[in-house]
């Protein structure tokens, strides 16, 4: 018999209708004690988004914990960029206008990290890398995880899967920042031509002037926004680098959410679009609809998923390389990049 972590399969037509069979044959409820709390992980979109999950899927979830005895909650962390995602009032009544409200997906919506994302606690890791990963602090008294990822294109890793979805998704404010501490860009100083658009933009005001020429200063989340709003491309990142770091970090701080919660991993790979559900426009999918990919093995989740996707996101981002993020996790012991697939 193969040693090989499963991963469920059911293509693009009914994401919402996988969710129950991929948890009730993967054997997580047997990891589960009754009447226990399940954070249901998912992210709302931001403000503009079209493109994030079906509430359809939470609710879905919410129905297969139930049968079984268990509390959902769906959980969710504030946002490092200015916007109403920022603090927990404003990232509540987004989701609840973008459908994510009790009534429909019948859990509790919780923002974990406080009302500023200035809540977290320490979890000590043995890595140089990332000594102590800051998380979100009301993901302290949960520990049994449900995590529902919409897998997508990103232009700082290539994709977004489970392992962002855990890493920057349920950490505090400052572990976002140690995350993509390496991605903060610079002005070339020959190319700005002081138009200001990008002072104007950028979420954090960390930009200014400095003899006419724009200036990123230490406020910089590494957002990468400015990049996009620059007419000149004056403003660059050494993408590679930066990359690589938010890869092997993000890995990191997934290794601590992760630490001692039983967890189901879904990659919904739908709505595949070019950037995150952080961008704050409606966005056009740049591939067919795939389907949901479902493991308890958070790597082979997202391998499987980046197989079905490669040749897409590759010719998008092709200096990018999400090799380093799926190397990383299995090197951490989070999972198998090889998989079995098992087609519902
Ligand atoms: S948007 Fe570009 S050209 Fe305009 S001020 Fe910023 S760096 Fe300079
Ligand atoms: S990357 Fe650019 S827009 Fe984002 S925080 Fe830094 S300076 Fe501001």
């Amino acid at each position: 018999m193969s040693a090989e972590p499963v991963v469920f399969f059911a293509g693009p037509e009914d994401p919402a209708g996988a969710v129950g069979p991929m948890l009730e044959r993967s054997g997580f409820f047997g990891r589960v004690r009754r009447r226990k709390t399940v954070g249901l992980k998912v992210h709302f979109g931001e403000e503009g988004n079209t493109t994030h999950l079906d509430p359809a899927i939470v609710r879905a979830a919410s129905i297969a914990l139930s049968f079984h005895d268990l509390q959902p909650v769906v959980i969710e962390t504030t946002a490092l960029y200015r916007g109403r995602r920022q603090t927990a009032a404003g990232h509540l009544e987004l989701a609840r206008e973008h459908g994510f409200g009790p009534a429909r997906t019948l859990a509790p919506l919780l923002i974990l990290d406080g009302e500023e994302g200035e809540r977290s606690y320490d979890e000590p890791l043995n890595s140089e890398l990332v000594p102590v990963a800051r998380l979100a602090h009301g993901l302290r008294r949960i520990r049994h995880l449900v995590n529902l990822a919409h897998f997508k294109g990103h232009f700082v890793t290539g994709f977004g899967g489970v392992v962002k979805n855990l890493a920057m998704g349920l950490s505090a404010k400052a572990g976002k920042l140690e995350m993509h501490s390496n991605s903060k860009p610079a002005v070339d100083a020959d190319r700005c031509v002081s138009c200001g658009k990008c002072v104007d933009y950028c979420p954090v005001a960390a930009i200014g002037f400095d003899r006419y020429v724009a200036h990123i200063g230490p406020k910089c989340t590494g957002c990468g926004g400015c990049l996009a709003v620059c007419p000149q491309e004056a403003i660059r990142v050494k993408w590679n680098a930066a990359s690589e770091s938010v890869q092997r970090k993000m890995v990191e701080y997934c290794r601590a959410v992760l630490r001692g919660r039983a967890a189901f991993h879904f990659n919904f790979a739908v709505n595949i679009t070019r950037n995150c559900d952080c961008d704050n426009h409606a966005q056009e999918p740049v591939m067919p609809d795939v389907g949901v990919f479902g493991s308890l093995d958070p790597v082979a989740c997202e391998q499987a998923a980046w197989d079905r996707t490669e040749a897409n996101l590759k010719a998008i981002y092709p200096k990018l390389d999400p090799g380093v993020l799926l190397d990383a996790a299995e090197a951490a012991g989070l999972g198998s990049r090889r998989y079995r697939l098992e087609e519902l």
